[in-house]
C-alpha cells in the first residue's frame, strides 16, 4: 500500500498545499488500483501530477465541507468531457446527498446531475465495502455535519484517515493497531478552541498512543497555525514515528 498525500492544508487552499486530498494505491489483478480520499479545494491540479486522471478507480469523500469534495466538480468536467472519451463511471463513496449537494455546488440543472459519471453510495456508520483490493470502513464522527473516519485496509496494511473530528472515541476503537494513522491536528493547545469541530496535535498523539498505531501522520493544519506549536503538542502525548504532512509527502508499506 502506498499512500501520497495531494493536499493537506486545513480548511482551506494554503500557499503550499491544495487542501485535503489524499491518493492511496495497492496492486490489484496485475495493476495498480487508486482510490483518492477527500477531492478538497485545488486538489485536482496536484493529483495530475501524481497519475492520470483517467487512473483513478474510486473517490472517497470523508464529508461535505468544501476543503473535502469541492474539486469533485472539476473531475465532473475531465470525466464528462475528456478529449478522448467520456472517462468510467466510478464509484463515489459520501455521505448522503452527496450527489444532490455537488450537482447544485456546480449548477447543473438537469435532475441526472452528476450520476453518469459517479455511482455515489452513501457511508454506513460502522459500515464496510469493498473496492479492490481495500476494505474500507467508515465511522460518524464529530463534526459540525455529517463526517466520517475512514479505514482502508489490504490483508497486509491498514490506514485509518480522521478527516475532521472534534475529540471521540471512535476514532481511536477505528485506528486500532492501523500501521498508518493520518490524523487532522487543526488546533492548538494554547488557543481557545470550539467543542465538536476539531483536534489538537495532543489530542491526536494521544488517539495513537491509545490506538497503537504504527506511525502518526499529522494533517489539516491550517496555513495560519504555527505548525512548529502542533508538533510540540503531538510530542506531549506521542513518542512514536511521526510527521507533519506535506503536499507530495508519499508513505510506502512493504
Ligand atoms: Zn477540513
Ligand atoms: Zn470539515
Amino acid at each position: 500500500m502506498k499512500l501520497t498525500v495531494i493536499g493537506c492544508a486545513g480548511s482551506f487552499p494554503g500557499p503550499d498545499s491544495p487542501a485535503s486530498s489524499y491518493l492511496v494505491e495497492a496492486p490489484f489483478e496485475g495493476r495498480t488500483y487508486r482510490l483518492v480520499i477527500d477531492l478538497g479545494s485545488g486538489a485536482l491540479g496536484n493529483l495530475q501530477r501524481e497519475c492520470d486522471l483517467r487512473d483513478i478507480d474510486a473517490i472517497a469523500l470523508s464529508h461535505l465541507h468544501a476543503d473535502h469534495c469541492f474539486d469533485l466538480s472539476g473531475f465532473y468536467v475531465v470525466s464528462k468531457y475528456h478529449p478522448d472519451g467520456a472517462l468510467d463511471r466510478i464509484p463515489v463513496l459520501a455521505p448522503a446527498g452527496t450527489g444532490d449537494h455537488l450537482a447544485s455546488a456546480y449548477g447543473i440543472d438537469e435532475p441526472v446531475g452528476m450520476t453518469e459519471q459517479f455511482d455515489f453510495r452513501d457511508w454506513q456508520d460502522g459500515g464496510t465495502v469493498q473496492l479492490g483490493p481495500f476494505t474500507v470502513t467508515s465511522v460518524l464522527v464529530d463534526h459540525p455535519i455529517p463526517a466520517y473516519a475512514i479505514r482502508v485496509a489490504t490483508e497486509d496494511h491498514s490506514l485509518v484517515y480522521s478527516g475532521d473530528t472534534g475529540p471521540t472515541e471512535a476514532l481511536v476503537d477505528l485506528a486500532g493497531g492501523a500501521d498508518l494513522f493520518l490524523c487532522e491536528a487543526s488546533f492548538v493547545e494554547s488557543g481557545d478552541n470550539p467543542p465538536n469541530l476539531h483536534l489538537t496535535g495532543a489530542e491526536a498523539g494521544a488517539y495513537a498512543t491509545r490506538a497503537g498505531v504504527g506511525r502518526l501522520l499529522v494533517t489539516h493544519i491550517p496555513a495560519w497555525t504555527d505548525r512548529a506549536e502542533v508538533e510540540s503538542d503531538v510530542k506531549t502525548t506521542w513518542d512514536g514515528p511521526y510527521e507533519l504532512v506535506t503536499a507530495g509527502s508519499t508513505c510506502q508499506l512493504p
